[in-house]
């Protein structure tokens, strides 16, 4: 079974529709539904935002119903001037971008892990790439540095700052590097796969449920499905 899992409804529930013999089961206040999307079990929540909501959720996910592997997925605001709206980015490593625990341990640096970049699984990430190609030739895919961390990056000031911190970051998001901790820490393999819908910037807020909905989702369950088909 591979375990799949989303920020928002929206981003969440096609990939729902796309399941058979789909069953439900609540647990905390979310739902996890198990199903086959095509020949692969998988077992399908949404977590809600943020570090904790994706750490909590991935957590009940691994002990209830043990996936192989996780995938998480959704939306991101592009850092990299060269990764525009509608693009695909692949994390091939995360860092917390909010997490300071110096002098202790440097800043960025997750004391369990003792590292700021936590590697996502190379095959999984490939995997994703290779099907973010073949189901939608026309997007644009890029592979490396995400960023996670409790706010929604939406100022130029704030953007320009990570970027400044992290001069390789492709995109910042709220999810990812919680799962990747959690995953790294149980060594489960994960892979994050993130569709741009904003720049960071000052004009990050438009029409941004309207673009995940819309245009996100299906670019993203189409990955998803393409990713499991063997
Ligand atoms: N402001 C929006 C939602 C904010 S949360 C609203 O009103 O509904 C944004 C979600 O998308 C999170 O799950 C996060 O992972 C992702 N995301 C997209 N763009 C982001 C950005 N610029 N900064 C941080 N997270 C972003």
């Amino acid at each position: 079974m591979i375990g799949i899992l989303g920020a928002m409804t929206e981003e969440v529930r096609l990939i729902g529709t796309r399941l058979d013999d789909s069953a439900s089961s609540k647990v905390g206040g979310r739902e996890y539904q198990i199903g086959r999307l095509g020949a692969q079990e998988v077992v399908l929540a949404t977590s809600g935002f943020g570090k904790v909501a994706a750490a909590s959720t991935v957590t009940t996910m691994l002990d209830r119903f043990d996936p192989a592997a996780i995938l998480f997925t959704g939306v991101a605001g592009a850092l990299d001037p060269g990764v525009k709206r509608g693009a695909v980015v692949v994390a091939d490593d995360l860092i917390q971008h909010d997490f300071d625990a110096s002098p202790i341990v440097p800043r960025f640096v997750i004391p369990s892990l003792q590292v700021d970049r936590i590697p996502t699984d190379p095959a999984w990430t490939k995997r994703l790439a290779a099907a973010t190609a073949s189901s939608s030739p026309g997007a644009a895919v890029h592979r490396g540095l995400v960023l996670s961390g409790d706010q929604f990056i939406s100022s130029n000031a704030a953007r320009s700052e990570l970027r400044s911190l992290f001069p390789d970051a492709l995109a910042v998001e709220m999810e990812g590097a919680a799962v990747a901790q959690v995953c790294a820490e149980r060594k489960v393999p994960f892979a994050v796969v993130r569709v741009i819908s904003d720049t960071a910037d000052d004009h990050a807020g438009a029409d941004f449920l309207d673009f995940v909905e819309h245009q996100a989702a299906p670019l993203l369950s189409g990955i998803v499905a393409e990713a499991l088909r063997d």
